[in-house]
């Protein structure tokens, strides 16, 4: 059986390297060129998502390019500690998660397919696709056609297989924050934060994160509550602007922020921060979807990459047990649909509290809190964070 997947971010080389440990002849496809450069974010993939990624043996080829990461500690506009959040429960070798740049994670796991023998095509940008009773198809930018048994879209939160299996299904929806990133280099701020913690803050006018890494660095973001960034406003502020605009709305917040920023190098600027709460239809005859293009939680639920890695072991298990993609495709909405919309609700919960005012802030404070005790002492996260995805047990480990 061929599959055709579609979007080789995160879902997709992830679900390419499973579908073939099932026996499935992947092709893999994305608009990107193959060198996408190193520009973007940094994400954490959290104890569910290391799991996924050991389930199709990528583990050992990505872990050295991550930071090991074992917590989030939250930390209120007056610098009380709010409280701690694990990312998981530690494997038996100590790991509990890894942080990411986004594109350095992408790149390696499409890699890895390439050098397990999939066909990869970049430069490939789907336009449309559609499914009859044998099978399902692509069309590309080019006007070329791409047949296969099986279309996947794992096409992100923009999905073009998504408008193909129901055009009138939802788009994304802005959740008030716009995102910016950079990073710090051999910098001493480096030891005024905990090595293996993301320090994350609510500050008085925006949310701020850090972490530092083993190399010395700190990589940051910024979460400002605003309108959407146009086109315009992003391809006319130069860096400078935008970083003199972030060192002003951390200056009167405690810790390194504003130090961080002015003496560090911004790269990603004004990204607008979206999710996909409900998508009503996931699959139509032969077309199927993964990852962000059924499911994109907001950025703040730490959880959109670690579910798309979750999907595709999922998947690819729905597809050996069923006698046909149209069945695989109904078991795997019926395991899935609704533990990722439970965790899309969190994230959008965990999006709102940082878009508070200064005021609402200061009684937000004493709600924190007591929000984050609770979840740090009942482990509240625990059914996101230790839910486990395995192949099934008469396949190969790959
Ligand atoms: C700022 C930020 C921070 C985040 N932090 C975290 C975090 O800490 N932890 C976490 O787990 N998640 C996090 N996320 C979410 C995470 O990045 C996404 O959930 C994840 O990337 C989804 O993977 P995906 O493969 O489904 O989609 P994507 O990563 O968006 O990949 C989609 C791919 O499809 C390709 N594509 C799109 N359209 C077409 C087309 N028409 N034809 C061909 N190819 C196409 C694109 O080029 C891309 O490569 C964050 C997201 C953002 C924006």
């Amino acid at each position: 059986m061929r599959a055709v997947i579609v979007g080789g971010g995160i879902a997709g080389p992830a679900t390419a390297m499973a579908l073939q440990a099932v026996g499935i002849e992947p092709l893999l496809l994305d608009a990107n060129p193959a060198d996408r450069g190193e520009a973007g974010s940094w994400f954490t993939i959290a104890a569910n998502g290391v799991a996924a990624l050991d389930a199709i043996g990528a583990l050992e080829h990505v872990r050295g390019l991550g930071v090991p990461t074992d917590r989030n500690v939250m930390v209120s506009a007056s610098g009380r500690a709010l409280g701690v959040i694990p990312l998981g429960s530690p494997r038996e070798d100590g790991m509990v998660a890894l942080s990411f740049k986004r594109t350095r994670l992408a790149a390696a796991l499409t890699d890895l397919a390439r050098q397990r023998g999939i066909e990869v095509r970049s430069q490939s940008r789907v336009t449309g696709a559609s499914t009859d009773d044998r099978g399902a198809s692509v069309t590309l930018e080019s006007g070329e056609t791409i047949a296969g048994d099986l279309v996947i879209g794992a096409d992100g939160i923009n999905s073009v297989v998504r408008s193909a299996i129901d055009p009138q299904a939802p788009t994304r929806r802005y959740m008030g924050l716009a995102n910016f990133g950079g990073i710090t280099e051999s910098t001493a701020l480096a030891e005024s934060l905990e090595p293996g913690a993301w320090r994350l803050v609510f500050g008085r006018r925006a949310f701020f994160g850090a972490l530092p890494t083993p190399a010395g660095d700190v990589v940051w973001f910024v979460n400002v509550p605003r309108q959407p960034v146009s086109r315009q406003e992003r391809a006319t502020t130069p860096p400078a602007v935008w970083q003199t605009l972030l060192a002003d709305l951390a200056a009167a917040d405690p810790g390194p922020f504003h130090d961080l920023i002015t003496t560090g190098r911004l790269e990603l600027a004004g990204d607008n921060t979206y999710d996909l709460p409900h998508v009503p239809t996931w699959h139509r005859g032969r077309l199927g979807l993964v990852g962000d293009a059924i499911h994109a939680p907001a950025p703040s639920s730490g959880q959109g990459a670690s579910m798309a890695l979750e999907d595709a072991v999922v998947l690819a298990s729905c597809l050996h047990a069923a006698t046909t993609p149209e069945r695989a495709f109904a078991t795997f909405e019926q395991q899935r649909r609704s533990r990722v919309e439970r965790i899309v609700a969190e994230g959008a919960r965990s999006s709102s509290s940082k878009t508070a005012g200064p005021v609402q802030r200061i009684v937000q404070d004493a709600i924190l809190r007591i929000v984050f005790h609770r979840i740090a002492t009942r482990g509240t996260q625990a059914w996101i964070t230790d839910h486990r995805v395995t192949l099934p047990a008469d396949v190969a480990r790959p």
